[in-house]
C-alpha cells in the first residue's frame, strides 16, 4: 500500500511493505452499520489478526453495531471503545465528529442520531436524480443493494454503484467526479450542529474528538475558529493520525492540537480492504507531542 506522499505504509498482514512501525490502536473505522464493507464482528476479528490492542468502532451516525463488536472484541480479548461519527454542518462544510467512550444507551445520543439520519433517504432521492440527468441510471435502487442498513445510505454506496457501472475506475474517482460539491450527485444538505454533536457525545460520558481535519476544504483562519469554537464547547481531542492524512498533516495537526491544549487522536478509518489508506487495527508510530487521547479514556493495553 503507497501513502499520497508516497512513502509505503504498513499493512500488518504484509509485513515485507512494513517501513514503520505500526502502533496497535485505531479508534476510528467503519462496518456495515454505515459505509464500511466487513460485518462489525468480521472488522474486529480483522482487527484483531492485525494485531491491534485497543480498537473504537465509530460508525457514521448509528450506534447498532457496537454490542457485537463489543462481544467479538470481549471474546478475542482486545480492549474495546464504543465510538460514533457524527455529520455536522459548520459554516456551510460538512465536519465529522467521532465520540469516543459513549454509552450506546443514552437516550438523547441514540435520538440525536435518529435525527440526522431521518434526512438521508430523501437526500438519497435527490443525488439520484441528479446522477440520472448525468446519465446515470437506476442510482437509487443502485446504492440501496450496497447499503447493509438503508438508514444509513451514503456517498458510499453511490460510489460503489457507480464503479459497478463501470463509470469510474475506483470511488476516489466517482467521488471527484460525481460526488463532491458542484459535481451532479451532490446534494447540500443540513447535518447535525458542531455543538448539538459535542452535546451528545458528552451527555453519553464520551470524549469529542475532530475526524481527518485535513480533509476540510476550509482557510487556515477557519480552522483557527473551528479549533476554538470546538474547544470552547467542550471538544477534547483531535484526529492526528488518520488514514487521509499526509506526513505534512500529522505534523501540522500534531501541532495545532498541542497549542490548543486537546488531546491527539488516532485511526485508521478504514472501510474496507480496498478502499482505504490504512488496514483496521493500527497507525503508524509516530511521535506526538500533544497528549495521547486514550491516557484520558483511561485504556492500560493502549498504554
Ligand atoms: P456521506 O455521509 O453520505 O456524505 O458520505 C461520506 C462518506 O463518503 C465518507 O465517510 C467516506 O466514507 C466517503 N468519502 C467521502 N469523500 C470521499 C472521497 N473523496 N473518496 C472516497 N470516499 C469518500
Ligand atoms: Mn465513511
Ligand atoms: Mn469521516
Ligand atoms: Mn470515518
Amino acid at each position: 500500500m503507497v501513502a499520497r506522499d508516497g512513502c509505503a505504509v504498513a499493512v500488518h498482514k504484509t509485513p515485507l511493505l512494513c517501513c514503520m512501525a505500526m502502533r496497535p490502536i485505531d479508534l476510528h473505522c467503519h462496518s456495515t452499520v454505515s459505509d464500511g464493507m466487513l460485518a462489525p464482528a468480521e472488522l474486529v476479528a480483522r482487527a484483531a489478526a492485525n494485531g491491534c490492542r485497543c480498537l473504537a468502532l465509530t460508525d457514521h451516525d448509528d450506534l447498532d453495531g457496537l454490542a457485537t463488536a463489543a462481544e467479538q472484541a470481549r471474546a478475542l480479548g482486545i480492549e474495546f471503545v464504543a465510538g460514533v461519527e457524527v455529520s455536522v454542518s459548520w459554516q456551510g462544510t460538512t465536519l465529522h465528529i467521532v465520540g469516543l467512550g459513549i454509552d450506546p444507551t443514552d437516550a438523547a445520543l441514540q435520538q440525536g442520531l435518529q435525527q440526522v439520519r431521518s434526512g438521508r433517504a430523501e437526500r438519497a432521492e435527490q443525488m439520484a436524480a441528479g446522477l440520472a440527468r448525468a446519465g446515470i441510471a437506476g442510482a437509487l435502487q443502485g446504492a440501496y443493494r450496497y447499503a447493509s442498513n438503508p438508514a444509513l445510505i451514503s456517498r458510499a454506496h453511490f460510489a460503489r454503484y457507480i464503479v459497478e457501472q463501470g463509470r469510474a475506475r475506483n470511488t476516489s474517482a466517482v467521488f471527484k467526479r460525481f460526488l463532491v460539491k458542484g459535481k451532479p450527485g451532490y446534494v447540500k444538505h443540513q447535518w447535525a450542529s458542531l455543538g448539538e454533536a459535542i452535546e451528545w457525545i458528552r451527555g453519553a460520558g464520551g470524549l469529542a474528538v475532530v475526524a481527518h481535519p485535513g480533509r476540510y476544504r476550509i482557510s487556515a483562519a477557519q480552522m483557527q475558529d473551528l479549533v476554538r469554537e470546538f474547544r470552547e464547547l467542550g471538544g477534547a481531542a483531535i484526529e492526528v493520525i488518520t488514514g487521509s492524512h499526509s506526513t505534512d498533516d500529522y505534523k501540522r495537526f500534531d501541532a495545532i492540537t498541542h497549542d490548543a491544549g486537546l488531546l491527539a487522536s488516532v485511526g485508521s478509518d478504514f472501510h474496507g480492504p480496498e478502499e482505504s489508506w490504512l488496514d483496521v487495527g493500527g497507525v503508524p508510530e509516530l511521535p506526538l507531542a500533544a497528549t495521547p487521547v486514550w491516557e484520558a479514556l483511561g485504556l492500560p493495553v493502549a498504554a
